[in-house]
């Protein structure tokens, strides 16, 4: 183990508030930009990665998570790229784990579960109690197609490994037309026959990836309407902390489901006003806003002579810059630009 056992926290200094009153809470912290999967509406088959000595090292990356912490953030989400596919993962996992209940009050991860089956049972025992894997499609050859990697069995061998190390899975599915449309009943009948949570996102206009974006954008609207026709969606008071509206499925039986589904409408629906997260890159950006151009870079902060002060100084910079809300736009003719960033640098 690299990293000191640290049993006590510094007397937390003031508190992230940006200009709009929001209290910022939230860090979703990308480890790696790298990914085994191709995922199409992500990324290109021939993506380039970011060389590896931009990538903030593991020491910077646990010691800037400690300097959120003192600022008054309790949440952390690792992501990426596939925050599993990094070497030392597990080292930052089980460091940040060792801050539960002393400063963070939660620690999660979004993968593939690509290589779950390997980690499920360090990554529970580290105390992350709560994963969101991603997953399109239960159809091995649409998988393949889509994420461009034969990888569905190792994703259901991860997933099940996940519920055996007693980790409570949530599945995200990005609904994409004329892709896994017709099988969106199926994935969330099989999520909740195995107990999982599901969140149906919509398809965002995030770097160049070699397709016509528009092609595949899918208004959760429409969807939500064809999945009534099946079920009941009665709406659910419960909250994550992020920006999905959760329903309660109940079948024309009466009978449950029995889990819950989330629709996360960034383009059809604005959730800003509630935002309480910052997101950073695995070279140290700060984004204030996944949607915005409005970033920080920490990695000169961590990089200066006095680390904890010129962090501190980024933070109060990005509550300054932080805006009201994202300006993500599919106009009619997908001409509205796409961000030129890829969701796996800024994480999702
Ligand atoms: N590799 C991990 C995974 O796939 O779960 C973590 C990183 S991935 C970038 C995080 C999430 O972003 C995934 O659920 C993925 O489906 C979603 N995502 C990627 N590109 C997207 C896009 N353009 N629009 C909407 N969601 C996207
Ligand atoms: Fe990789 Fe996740 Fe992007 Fe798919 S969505 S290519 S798994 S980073």
């Amino acid at each position: 183990m690299i990293f000191p056992d640290m049993t006590s926290t510094a007397p937390l200094k003031s508190q992230l508030v940006d200009q709009f009153a929001r209290g910022i809470s939230y860090l979703r912290l990308s480890v790696t930009d790298r990914c085994d999967l191709r995922c199409a509406y992500c990324m290109p088959e021939k993506m380039t990665f970011l060389p590896r000595k931009d990538v903030l090292s593991l020491e910077e990356l646990h010691d800037m998570a400690l300097g959120f912490i003192a600022r008054g953030i309790t949440k952390i989400r690792l992501t990426g790229g596939e925050p599993l596919v990094r070497r030392d993962m597990m080292e930052l996992v089980t460091a940040l784990g060792r801050k539960l209940g002393d400063g963070l009050e939660e620690l999660t991860m979004t993968t593939n579960a690509t290589r779950l089956a390997e980690f499920a049972e360090g990554i529970a025992a580290a105390g992350i109690r709560r994963i969101n894997v991603s997953l399109d499609t239960l159809d091995r050859e649409k998988f393949t197609r889509l994420a461009r990697r034969d990888s569905l069995p190792q994703v259901l061998e991860g997933i099940a490994a996940a519920k055996a190390a007693g980790l409570a899975v949530k599945i995200n599915t990005v609904a994409l037309k004329g892709i896994n449309e017709d099988e969106i009943p199926d994935l969330i009948a099989w999520a909740h026959g195995q107990h999982f949570d599901i969140t149906l996102i919509e398809v965002m206009p995030l770097g160049d990836v070699e397709e016509d974006r528009f092609d595949h954008y899918l208004p959760l609207g429409a969807v939500q309407e064809r999945l009534e026709n099946q079920w009941t969606l009665t709406p659910s008071d419960h909250r994550t902390g992020g920006p999905a509206r959760y329903f309660n499925v109940v079948g024309s039986t009466g009978r449950e489901t029995g889990g819950r589904l989330g629709l996360i409408t960034p383009l059809t629906n604005n959730f800003c006003e509630g935002c309480n997260r910052i997101r950073v890159t695995a070279t140290g950006q700060l984004f204030a806003c996944l949607g915005g151009n409005e970033q920080v870079d920490l990695r000169a902060a961590m990089r200066s002579d006095d680390p904890e002060k010129a962090l501190d100084e980024g933070l109060d910079i990005a509550m300054k810059i932080k805006p009201a809300r994202h300006h993500f736009a599919i106009d009619e003719r997908g001409q509205s630009p796409a961000l030129a960033r890829h969701m796996s640098m800024t994480g999702g």
